[in-house]
């Protein structure tokens, strides 16, 4: 029996912002329902790793697939048409929620799959109600972002990635601009997709949900994955002293 194609796949991934290298050469890659964990430093090239997935940012050298496609061809990116495609399988959550705040959360969460797959007005709302009830918020359909809390807004945003019905979800510190006491029901949500076998990268500095969920922990420090293995083993028993020294100062 062959293992299932992973859903991402980098090899050797390079990246600089001018003449500043950000990303040295990184591997990786995440099977079919994965969760991995991606802590470190601010600045060790997280949220670069996380936008090259799904070409928000172009890799410069290394190859790149997701979902089956190669991002990269040659050091060019593929096709627009191409990306549009890809970039609905690769649903993104950003620390800051960036909702519509003129739609209500019914259109924030219907408006991807009506513009963008072309669903029916009365399926994409069914679809919508549908995630709003998973994240806890089918009371709030009629309502605008302006009148949610953090936590809400962020859950909406969840729930507005999932109505595009991707094939991985990327998360990049989905809880850091929340208040603390709104950070647990945000970490809930992600609990949950997690158990339904959904694949996820996850940027965090959620040590508490790296330890529980995490199928694998990646370390970046400096643009290079410097350590991985599954938590027990980060948590536990780090083998690189800088993940030591980085841990020390987080927990
Ligand atoms: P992290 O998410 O781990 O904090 P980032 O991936 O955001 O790290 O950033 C890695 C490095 O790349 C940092 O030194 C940051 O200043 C730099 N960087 C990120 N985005 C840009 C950009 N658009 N232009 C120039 N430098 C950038
Ligand atoms: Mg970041």
């Amino acid at each position: 029996m062959t293992a299932a194609a992973p859903i991402v796949a980098a090899r050797d991934l390079v990246k600089s912002f001018g003449a500043h290298r950000v990303l040295h050469e990184v591997s990786f890659s995440v099977a079919p329902s994965q969760v991995v964990v991606v802590i470190g430093p601010s600045g060790s090239g997280k949220s670069t790793l996380l936008r090259c997935c799904n070409a928000l940012e172009v890799p410069e050298d290394g190859t790149l697939t997701v979902c089956g496609t190669d991002l990269v061809r040659n050091g060019t990116l593929i096709p627009e048409r191409e990306l549009n495609a890809l970039r609905m399988q690769v649903g993104m959550v950003f620390q800051s929620f960036n909702l519509f705040p003129h739609l209500t959360v019914l259109d924030n969460v219907s408006v991807g799959p009506r513009s963008l797959r072309r669903m029916p007005r009365a399926e994409a709302e069914a679809l919508a109600r549908d995630l709003l009830g998973k994240v806890g918020l089918a009371q709030k359909a009629e309502a605008y972002p302006a009148t949610l809390s953090g936590g809400q807004k962020q859950r909406v945003a969840i729930a507005r990635a999932l109505a595009m019905q991707p094939r991985v979800m990327l998360f990049d510190e989905p809880t850091s601009a929340l208040d603390p006491e709104l950070v647990g029901e945000v970490l809930q949500v992600m609990k949950g997709l997690a158990r339904e076998g959904m694949t996820m990268i996850v940027v965090t500095h959620e040590m508490g949900f790296a330890r529980e969920v995490a199928d694998v922990v990646m370390v970046m420090d400096g643009g290079r994955i410097i350590e991985e293995g599954p938590p027990e083993q980060i948590f536990g028993a780090p083998r690189n002293p800088r993940t030591r020294s980085f841990l020390q100062a987080v927990i």
